[in-house]
């Protein structure tokens, strides 16, 4: 009997054990922000942006970044039915409400011509959610938030390593923020990252993320608003360091598993997997694939014949308006049949051929070939 395959999980070497042990050690007192500095000097530089902020989450990130942007009561958010709640859940917070339209049925990304159509005057940003290391449509969105004046920012939390016309994921909009949650590219345990190349918009959230401090006050104990306290420790930022130091390798091994499943099954009838479009490379943080209805293939089989397996692969993210909390939109066509025939496939760093093999066989018992 073989072992089960787990669905995802880090890259950890003793380069990240060696950083976390000497931060337990020796990152105390004048040294405590250390690593945290270093680890958001890394991440600038491997995006190619002006500013990072290290937080404890992305979706404090998003929640920070959303505030500064004067998101509040009576807002309007606009963002893919498809997505995971944590992008959604830092509207909510600040009293806004999320919009939810439809995705494209290619890159399973926000349909720029449903996000423009969804824009009225309490409009007050549009987060872009890069699904699953897939790119969204920047361009038009950017065009889009141009001509009505509204923000777009950029939730690539799921995009580390997904290039846009030479410029990475996270680096496009009026903000991004990434996520190191366990499942990531690249991990901290937990955490997460606000970038921008916005300095205003940077000074903002650096004040708000430290309890509404301003760099610039000198009284000691003196916050000039209510902020926040989503920071990163320096002991995550230490697993962090060495983790954007093997960032290439991190990478490359998540593009070559999808590269071998891409190869394996494209060819097969009736399967679709994360699209490549010209100009785009991906990260490929969840190789997916999605089954063409005519073969029958539901969401239910999958689920059955990857247990069966005992493969820990996952269903593709339900539309977050079907949610109990949110109101349905079953407009949005293609966000609410897409999940009903597509899943996640296993993807983590150390994955050998023969267990991608042994994935590869489920789905082509299903199909039969
Ligand atoms: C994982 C994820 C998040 C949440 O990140 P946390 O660090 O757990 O807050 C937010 N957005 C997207 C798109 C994600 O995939």
């Amino acid at each position: 009997m073989s072992s089960g395959i787990a669905y995802t999980k880090p890259s950890i070497t003793e380069l990240e054990v060696g950083y976390a042990t000497d931060a337990a050690r020796n990152g105390w007192g004048t040294q405590c922000y250390d690593y945290i500095h270093r680890f958001e000097m890394l991440f600038r530089e491997h995006l190619g942006v002006r500013h990072a902020i290290a937080t404890s989450s992305c979706t404090g990130a998003l929640h920070m970044g959303l505030a500064a942007l004067e998101v509040g009561p009576g807002d309007e958010v606009i963002l893919a039915d498809s997505n995971w709640i944590a992008s959604a859940a830092p509207i909510t917070y600040l009293g806004a409400t999320p919009v939810f339209v439809d995705i494209d049925p290619v890159s399973w990304c926000m349909a720029p011509e449903a996000a423009e159509a969804a824009i009225t005057e309490k409009t007050k940003a549009i987060i872009a959610v890069h699904l699953y290391g897939n790119l969204c449509d920047m361009d038009r969105l950017l065009a889009i938030g141009e001509k009505h004046g509204i923000s777009v920012i950029e939730d690539a939390a799921e995009a580390i390593g997904s290039v846009y016309h030479g410029k990475r994921a996270g680096a496009i909009g009026r903000f991004g923020t990434f996520s190191f949650h366990g499942t990531k590219t690249l991990t901290t345990g937990e955490g997460g990252i606000f970038v921008t190349n916005d300095d205003a918009l940077h000074e903002q959230v650096l004040t708000l993320s430290n309890h509404g401090r301003a760099r610039s006050q000198t009284r000691q104990f003196w916050p000039d608003t209510v902020g926040f306290k989503y920071k990163m420790s320096n002991l995550q930022a230490a697993i962090g360091c060495g983790q954007m130091e093997r960032i290439g390798e991190l990478i490359a091994r998540k593009r070559a598993i999808f590269a071998y499943y891409r190869e394996r099954l494209a060819g097969l009838p009736g399967i679709t997997l994360n699209p490549e479009p010209d100009g785009v490379e991906i990260g490929a943080w969840m190789p997916t694939v999605v089954f063409a209805p005519e073969t029958g293939i539901r969401r239910e089989h999958l689920q059955a014949a990857f247990a069966a397996a005992d493969i820990d692969a996952r269903v593709f993210f339900y539309p977050l308006s079907g949610l109990p909390m949110f109101s349905p939109r079953r407009d949005n066509r293609h966000a609410w049949e897409i999940p009903e025939r597509a899943f996640n496939l296993p993807s983590y760093h150390d994955m050998c051929l023969a267990d991608q093999n042994r994935v590869i066989a489920v789905l082509e018992g299903l199909l039969r070939v």
